[in-house]
């Protein structure tokens, strides 16, 4: 039966420095084919900006 609690051994790769971090505090960002993980809004803001410059360049 489920009491609502979660595993929290699961973890996740920061997508901006690759730090592994539990899925529970883990920042998520929906990109357009998958579901990209961050440790901190800090790591989650380079990516935005990386991605937007990338978008620009094109
Ligand atoms: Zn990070």
């Amino acid at each position: 039966m489920n009491d609502g609690h979660q595993h929290d051994d699961e973890h996740v790769q920061c997508k901006v420095c690759l730090k592994e971090i539990p899925l529970s505090e883990a920042k998520s960002a929906e990109a357009t084919e998958y579901v990209a993980h961050y440790c901190g809004l800090d790591c989650y803001e380079k990516w935005m900006e990386k991605a937007a410059e990338d978008q620009e360049s094109k």
